[in-house]
């Protein structure tokens, strides 16, 4: 069974089956997500041994992996799977800010409980580990990973968009970020085809079954399109300073949502459960526009 049939067969009660699902996460993961969500760090040793898991975890499910980089913490995995030609390429990045560990954790989660057939993957799960060791947004040399993909001044975001360069452009990508400000779930679109607000609104309900929708008209200086959605232009807000999503346009990738769950006001578990509705719900929406 595909995951967009997967999806389909359980209907409404998708959202809450990811709950039942993260309630089991927290015990695979028990130690590392223990820390993240009390201290918000992850000792060396834990975040290591996740990482091994998560490497295991991506051969199993028939990925090819690859080192981008060795740090302290561990490696930045890349991890790439095509299986058949005819499907969409999907690319699900996230870690990239250090002290945001839902998105890590809803990929491990994406990986260990759902089948990945109906696309082909590119996954980056966890861009800044020395961050995510600190707990903190930046790499350890002060640089916001996230606005680097122009200059590169960092040797994550160099190594990042090196793989990127190497690898067939997606059809959709997702990136799994968190707002410390924030009270609810939103995200950022960026098409480069025609909008479909019909589309982001299915997203937000998907959602709205685990965590509220921020009511924020106006989020981290910008002006929501409607609730919960912010409609980007497919350029940065400071030109030099290229979050990955732009970095993605500029290779003209068609359709990106950056999902942003909001790391101090919901529990861990809601916002891996949050993140993993958005993304079955985009997924889904890709399918069924395409059908
Ligand atoms: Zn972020």
């Amino acid at each position: 069974m595909g995951l967009a049939d997967g999806i389909r067969r359980h209907g409404g009660t998708f959202a809450r089956s990811f709950l039942a699902i993260s309630a089991c996460l927290a015990r695979l993961s028990a130690r590392v997500f223990f820390t993240m969500a009390n201290q918000n760090v992850a000792e060396i040793g834990d975040l290591k041994q996740w990482l091994g898991s998560m490497r295991g975890l991506l051969e199993e499910n028939h990925f090819h992996v690859e080192n981008l980089l060795i740090t302290e913490a561990g490696p930045v995995l890349a991890a790439s799977r095509f299986v058949d030609p005819a499907w969409p390429l999907v690319y699900l990045s996230s870690g990239i800010h250090g002290d945001e560990p839902a998105g890590p954790l809803a990929i491990e989660s994406l990986l260990r409980h759902l089948d990945l057939d109906g696309f082909n993957w590119l996954i980056c799960p966890l861009l800044n580990p020395l961050g995510l060791h600190r707990g903190i947004r930046e790499n350890p040399q002060g640089i916001d990973l996230n606005r680097d993909y122009r200059r590169q001044q960092s040797r994550e975001a160099r190594a990042h968009a090196a793989w990127l360069e190497r690898q067939l452009v997606p059809d959709l990508f997702v990136s799994l970020h968190e707002d410390w400000e924030a009270q609810g779930f939103y995200f950022y679109e960026i098409a480069l085809e025609e909008d479909r607000p019909e589309r982001a609104r299915r997203i937000l309900d998907s959602v709205a079954a685990v965590w509220p929708i921020e009511q924020e008209e106006c989020i981290d200086d910008h002006q929501v399109r409607e609730r919960g959605w912010i409609f980007h232009e497919p350029q940065a807000d400071f030109p030099d300073e290229w979050p990955e999503a732009i970095f993605m346009a500029e290779r003209r990738c068609p359709l990106s949502f950056t999902f942003e769950t909001p790391s101090r006001a919901a529990p861990l578990e809601k916002r891996i459960a949050a993140h993993q509705a958005a993304i079955a719900a985009a997924l889904l929406e890709w399918q069924a526009e395409r059908l």
